[in-house]
């Protein structure tokens, strides 16, 4: 498929461990002008992960600092850390009228949702509460203990499926990342009339 989304803001959510960043990276892939989100996160870094390219890595005091700013757009508690969307990174794209892509967790999509009517909001689910423990098991980046955690807070964040406008259940990758683009794809609604 060819062609590009008109500008802008393009929320990708769901469970931890359901293949969020697997499929942002597959559509980014086919759609190089799709920018990302770099959110901010209080939680360490992992092997591997740079601040600035996975995450800005705040300190709890410099969240907070920023959260008093009014620099987030969206910000979330998060099995025990803290994570949010800053101002920044979205006016970084738009300012370009380039679409920018944010992955988040539930109650952050939320946020987005009633801060910018606009967005574009999918849910991805996985095919079973058993696939997403073998998948945060097989990722093998999370303690057993940080797992459980995960796991706890995915079966609320499932329960929330239905509040999202587009769901997309993560089975086959290909499948799901088609599925991903012809939203993507798809030509914004015309603006409703003000009256
Ligand atoms: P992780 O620690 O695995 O990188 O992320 C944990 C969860 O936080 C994931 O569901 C991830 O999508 C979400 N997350 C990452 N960045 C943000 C953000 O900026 N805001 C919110 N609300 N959630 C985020």
């Amino acid at each position: 498929m060819t062609g590009a989304r008109q500008p802008g803001i393009f929320v990708i959510t769901g469970p931890s461990g359901v293949g969020k960043g697997t499929l942002i990276a597959a559509l980014r892939e086919r759609h190089p002008e799709l920018g990302l989100s770099i959110s901010a996160t209080t939680r360490a870094p992992r092997a591997g992960e740079e601040d600035g390219v996975a995450y800005h890595f705040l300190a709890d005091a410099e969240f907070d600092r920023r959260l008093a700013a009014g620099d987030f757009v969206e910000h979330a508690n998060y099995a025990g850390h803290r994570y949010g969307t800053l101002r920044s990174e979205l006016e970084r794209h738009t300012r370009e009228r380039k679409p920018v892509v944010l992955e988040i967790e539930v109650e952050g999509a939320r946020q987005v949702r009633d801060a910018i009517p606009s967005a574009v909001l999918v849910f991805i689910a996985p095919p079973s509460q058993a696939a997403l423990r073998r998948r945060l098991e097989e990722r093998g980046t999370d303690a057993p203990a940080t797992i459980a955690k995960r796991l706890a807070v995915a079966e609320e964040e499932l329960a929330a499926r239905n509040e999202f406008p587009h769901v997309i259940v993560n089975d086959q990758l290909d499948a799901a990342v088609g599925a991903l683009e012809e939203i993507y794809l798809r030509p914004p609604p015309p603006p409703t009339p003000s009256r």
